[in-house]
């Protein structure tokens, strides 16, 4: 590269950086928590503040079909500059998690991370290599992290501000690209964003999330999900006088219980191992009611646990004559959306492609979860994830490497390109 190359690559690493660093800073000042019980959707006002917020930016940029859904869903499109009969589309969640408060995020810009602990804000709190190694990777990187008070909202404002980003240096760079295609969703957090996509205003060959985490990750599969509701009706009786009358319905969910496996729980598996988890109980004597995960990334397999799992209730109900006493009822939450993108292996070429040209390595995940991706492909639509270089979701030691946001916009902005 002569001089002249490298003076203009820094300007525009520079340029690319300020851009990014102020979009993420302006979007997590927005408190979009979304909230559980609210049974709406956007189930929280901060969500909808945001999504004008992006609704302007989007506009000032000059992209079309700039739209708001009546549930907050923001849609936009750049049309090709080449005359591409390719679209690609884009998405980000406005919400961050009801885990953790995003109110006030006061977060720190560290210029340059040079190993060891991170003290968050006045506190005596911090982030260690010793709990996070993935620390080590990232020395040498700015990092932004919280003041330990809050989440960061990296995921998935990141994302967000990734994609902006890209979109801002397509139009100002004017090289040849596809139709582009963005969506910032509300309510991904907790499962309901989707139900309302407005999927007439985001017409796409492929799309994906940029709702990931470290640098290179790819994710093409996620859990085939099922929830499983149990209605246990016992019968309360003086416990002095309760001799062949009562019928401890807490006494039968200790007993069902059971007859699950001990090791096939969310605390002994990873990588591709599913589970059953008791994700609630609650009750008396007279009435319990549980709340069963059931996951898994092979579809068979899928099926094979919930017949297992209705299996353990009728041998149970058999078992103690409980016919009229205990109700289940299996239904499906979400699918793994590998069975949509195996039929469009554009969507995941292309992906790695443009990390390869990028100079990063893709590295292939399968997700312990689901994604917004996941429910698009049941609308269709081939969804893999993307990184948004962001560490730690959901908890005040959530953190992002500047880096790694800069080499996601790259990577969007190379796909762009690379789908014409
Ligand atoms: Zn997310």
């Amino acid at each position: 590269m002569t001089h002249l190359l490298q003076h203009e690559a820094l300007q525009h690493r520079e340029k690319q950086r300020q851009q990014l660093l102020n979009r993420f800073f302006s979007y997590i000042a927005f408190d979009t928590q979304s909230k559980p019980d609210a049974q709406k959707s956007p189930s929280s006002i901060g969500q909808l503040r945001l999504a004008e917020h992006l609704v302007e930016e989007l506009e000032q940029l000059g992209l079309s079909e700039v739209k708001l859904s009546r549930h907050c869903v923001v849609t936009a499109l750049l049309p090709s500059n080449c005359g591409s009969k390719k679209t690609i589309g884009f998405i980000s969640h406005l919400d961050t998690s009801p885990q953790m408060s995003g109110k006030h995020v006061k977060a720190e810009l560290i210029q340059e991370y040079r190993g060891g602990d991170i003290a968050l804000g006045k506190g005596d709190d911090y982030i260690s290599p010793v709990d996070y190694p993935f620390l080590q990777q990232l020395v040498g990187d700015s990092l932004i992290v919280t003041d330990g008070n809050t989440l960061l909202g990296a995921d998935n404002k990141a994302g967000i501000a990734e994609i902006m980003t890209a979109l801002e240096q397509l139009i100002e760079s004017k090289v040849p690209h596809a139709n582009i295609r963005v969506a910032f969703t509300p309510d991904e957090e907790i499962g309901l964003g989707m139900d309302f996509f407005p999927i007439a205003d985001f017409i796409c060959d492929w799309a994906y999330t940029i709702d990931g985490g470290e640098a290179g990750e790819l994710q093409i599969e996620n859990f085939n999900a099922a929830g499983v509701d149990i209605v246990i009706q016992g019968h309360s009786a003086h416990p002095g006088d309760a001799k062949d009358k009562m019928v401890n319905a807490l006494a039968l969910a200790c007993d069902f219980h059971q007859y699950l496996p001990k090791n096939e729980v969310p605390e002994k598996t990873a990588e591709r191992q599913g589970f059953f988890h008791l994700d609630k109980i609650e009750g008396d004597i007279e009435q319990v009611r549980m709340h069963y995960l059931i996951r898994e990334f092979d579809a068979a397999q899928f099926k094979l646990r919930k017949q297992q799992f209705q299996q353990w209730a009728d041998q149970f109900m058999t078992k103690y004559d409980l016919q009229q006493r205990f109700h289940v009822e299996i239904s499906d939450s979400y699918q793994n959306m590998y069975e949509v993108i195996r039929k469009v292996p554009q969507s995941l070429e292309l992906a790695k492609m443009a990390m390869q040209e990028c100079g990063i390595t893709p590295l292939l995940k399968p997700i312990r979860g689901g994604t917004d991706g996941a429910k698009l492909a049941v609308m269709g639509i081939a969804c893999p994830n993307i990184f948004t270089g962001g560490y730690n979701f959901h908890s005040k030691y959530e953190l992002a490497s500047v880096q790694g946001m800069q080499s996601a916009v790259d990577v969007i902005v190379k796909i762009a390109v690379l789908a014409v």
